[in-house]
């Protein structure tokens, strides 16, 4: 989780969010961050085949054509910006300055997206470079253009819009983000203090960017020795390789040596993330919220107790998390278990899919979605809609991100292993749920929020752990994908709420006035990694010099966030459940949701598909398929 690549990629998801507030979920939807999909090989060709590279065409003929739409965009922001003041004058006003607003926030995104792909395929070329700047320029033009408008509906208030809603059928489609503006009209401040508040902007970012200052540069990283005398340089990227090391000395060594390191550091950051503790909580109070987390949560309508429930529900479910350890133990033939045993792999298997392999096997592998489904995939991805090979220069990882009314385009470094495939799973389970959406949905109402993002993604990887171990030929085999798939479940959802819960107890510390320091962080945190590890049941030892990893983790700077990495999956293995056991009833339910985009807030349209996320279903859901998962790889391990 805790790599540069998936920071970036939720700092673009945040830009994209809040550059165009009528564009919902502008921004490329990153592989699960828990994945964490190795950088591009340096030596990797350039790709050439064209079957391997998008043909961004469907969005801009040429690089003139998108110049000139970037123009065009720009040349419109005037008149929109001209809008303001005119929106309570009847319905029909209304409807034309939020279609206008809709088409020009369509042409500031197909500007975004042509430029972004080409950026991400080569991040050292200057054109690309500038062309992606230049967008970044036009959508923070778009998103002032228009801040006015949610202070001005607020103003005009819920009667006469809801009056306006009913005299103009053409304002169904804008409803929901009207609806959506009023509703938040309880937290908004007056004006002028809502002005003073956005003119601090750049300060409130300060602890952030100075965390990232330190994490990523001004540390003196220390060098390691390996026993083969290779000197190895223990920064961010180094421990992320070498944690895995199959010798256990070196991962000793790595995980003593990397984290007494940032432990040095914790007095800092602990300074740095209790600023940005400070903020959420202050911001809370100010817009008359009870606690951050709820704060943070009513963007997208998400009850507190969903948060809470899931933080819950991940702790009675702790023993299948340690039955999985124990597993662990056994397979690595360990006589006891310490954290720098977590990464390394339980078993290895030498078999390569290539790109058309993924393909097969992923339309094989979704089949209990429906015939509808796979044959709608297989077009999508018979077409120039990926970019495929590593390439230097090259963004590392893989996203699935697009435009409203041209196909989905999937970004991948297919590498043809295990990894590259289940990407491939993922991704396109992104790139189906747009192409869903699309279909049944208008502009305004076909971009999903996060919450609802993972759970397409995640019940396509469950799907294929489930055909690929029914159709594995050896007993090493069929070990490899379950092992692969608990890991995932580990990482995912055990870990993230690990995190969750460490935001909650750094927040709710705040918020009873006490005061938070980098040692009392390394305490709390120190606290949850024995709970969840079986400290004290004797399943995994946890040193205490391993409990700075909270300073390690550039998310707690996004608070309340991973959460959803939580929830997606467990909600992506509740309807993947209900989809292979439940026939077509269960199956359109489930496509219902994906269809749905974003025309409804996550958890009431999850419970219209019968998922309360503020119950334990859908985390028992996880837990069980977990449970069943160690119970197949015990038999199978059985003499
Ligand atoms: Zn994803």
């Amino acid at each position: 989780m805790p790599n540069s690549h998936t920071l970036t990629a939720a700092t673009r998801r945040l830009l994209g969010a809040t550059a165009l507030a009528l564009v919902a979920a502008l921004a490329p939807v990153a592989v699960a961050g828990a994945q964490e999909t190795p950088a591009a090989a340096a030596d990797a060709k350039p790709a050439v085949d064209p079957r391997y590279v998008w043909d961004l065409t469907p969005i801009f003929k040429d690089d003139a054509a998108w110049e000139a739409g970037r123009q065009q965009a720009l040349a419109e922001l005037p008149g929109v910006s001209g809008l303001k003041g005119t929106l309570g004058t009847d319905a029909a006003t209304l409807r034309t300055a939020l279609d206008r607003m809709s088409t020009v926030g369509h042409m500031v995104e197909k500007v975004m997206v042509y430029a972004y792909f080409q950026y991400s395929t080569d991040t050292r070329n200057p054109t690309f470079q500038e062309r992606w700047s230049l967008s970044q320029s036009l959508a923070a033009q778009g998103q002032a253009a228009i801040a006015w408008l949610s202070p001005e509906i607020q103003t005009i208030g819920a009667e006469k819009i809801e009056a306006f809603i009913k005299a103009d059928k053409g304002l169904e489609k804008h409803a929901f983000r009207l609806h959506d503006i009023l509703r938040l009209k309880a937290h908004t401040l007056s004006a002028e203090t809502e002005a003073a508040l956005a003119a601090y902007g750049p300060v409130m970012g300060a602890a952030s960017n100075t965390y990232s200052a330190l994490a990523n540069a001004d540390i003196d990283w220390p060098q390691i020795t390996l026993p083969d005398g290779t000197e190895r340089k223990l920064n961010q990227a180094g421990y992320q390789a070498l944690r895995q090391h199959a010798d256990r000395a070196v991962r000793k060594q790595v995980f003593d040596t990397f984290w007494t390191k940032f432990g040095q550091y914790a007095t800092s950051m602990g300074n740095t993330l209790n600023a940005a503790v400070q903020a959420g909580a202050i911001d809370a109070k100010l817009r008359s919220y009870p606690t951050a987390v709820a704060a943070s949560l009513a963007a997208n309508d998400i009850p507190e107790s969903v948060y809470r429930t899931l933080v819950a529900e991940a702790n009675k479910g702790l023993p299948t998390l340690h039955r999985y350890f124990k597993l662990r133990q056994k397979m690595l033939g360990l006589p006891d278990l310490h954290y720098y045993d977590i990464y390394p792999s339980m078993v290895s298997l030498d078999k390569k899919y290539t790109l058309d392999e993924s393909r097969a096997i992923t339309l094989a592998a979704t089949k209990p979605l429906g015939k509808a489904y796979t044959d709608r995939l297989a077009e999508l991805t018979s077409r120039r809609t990926m970019h495929v090979l590593p390439a230097e220069g090259k963004d590392s990882g893989a996203y699935h991100w697009g435009t409203y009314g041209v196909d989905p385009y999937v970004f991948l470094n297919h590498q043809d292993d295990y990894n590259s495939m289940s990407t491939y799973a993922h991704e396109w389970g992104h790139g189906m749920h747009s192409a869903l959406a699309q279909a049944a949905q208008p502009y305004e109402l076909a971009g999903y929020s996060l919450f609802v993002a993972e759970i397409a993604s995640t019940a396509n990887e469950m799907l294929l752990t489930d055909y690929l171990v029914s159709k594995a030929k050896s007993k090493e085999e069929k070990l490899f994908y379950l092992g692969q798939s608990l890991e995932n479940l580990r990482a995912t959802f055990y870990r993230q709420t690990m995190f969750a819960e460490f935001e909650l107890a750094t927040h709710d510390a705040v918020e009873r006035g006490e005061a938070l320091s980098g040692a009392k962080m390394t305490e709390i945190y120190c606290g949850l990694l024995k709970k969840y590890h079986g400290h004290d049941q004797g399943v995994m030892q946890i040193d205490e010099k391993y409990c700075a990893e909270w300073a390690f983790i550039p998310h707690f700077y996004r608070p309340f966030y991973v959460y959803q990495y939580a929830t997606s999956i467990a909600a992506g293995t509740y309807f993947a459940e209900q989809v292979v056991k439940g026939g077509a009833k269960a199956r359109e339910n489930y496509l219902n949701v994906l269809r749905a985009g974003g025309s409804e807030y996550p958890v009431p349209l999850l419970a219209r598909a019968g998922l309360d996320m503020a119950s334990g279903a859908p985390y028992q859901a996880l837990i069980r398929r977990m449970d069943a998962t160690i119970d197949q790889m015990e038999k199978l391990l059985a003499p």
